[in-house]
């Protein structure tokens, strides 16, 4: 995977989670979704069309490269995996949504298979996970 910024990262992740909804990602929406302003996110747009991670077709609008979208898509993985294990924590909605955008940029390929897997197990014991609620341990 080329490495990137946390900041490219999370437009990336934001602006393929946009086409995938909505079928494009206009500046203003990519602004609003990160929460920052209009310029930076211009800025940044024309930063990762430089490196290769986003193009501009003329009817589409913004779209992800391959390269864009390898990257967005590795994001969502780890995102989704950290997600399912704090949720299987019982960690709420507030302190998860908090914490998953920074962990999701510092784990490797390998601990997140390892997660996803330790995922699944734990949902083959819910008997675990329950206990693992109550604070009693494993
Ligand atoms: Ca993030």
């Amino acid at each position: 995977m080329p490495r990137v910024t946390e900041s490219a990262e999370d437009y990336l992740e934001r602006i393929n989670e946009l086409i995938d909804g909505k079928g494009y990602a206009r500046v203003a929406d990519i602004a609003k979704t990160l929460g920052v302003k209009q310029a930076s996110v211009t800025r940044m747009v024309q930063r990762l069309s430089a490196q290769g991670f986003l193009a501009y077709e003329k009817y589409r609008g913004l779209t992800l490269t391959r390269k864009g979208r390898k990257v967005a898509l590795g994001v969502k993985r780890r995102h989704k995996a950290i997600e399912q294990f704090m949720r299987i924590l019982g960690v709420d909605d507030a302190t998860r949504a908090r914490e998953i955008e920074d962990i999701e940029h510092h784990l490797s390929g390998e601990t997140i298979r390892r997660l996803e897997d330790l995922v699944e197990l734990l949902k083959e014991n819910p008997r675990l996970v329950k206990r693992l609620r109550e604070g009693r341990g494993a």
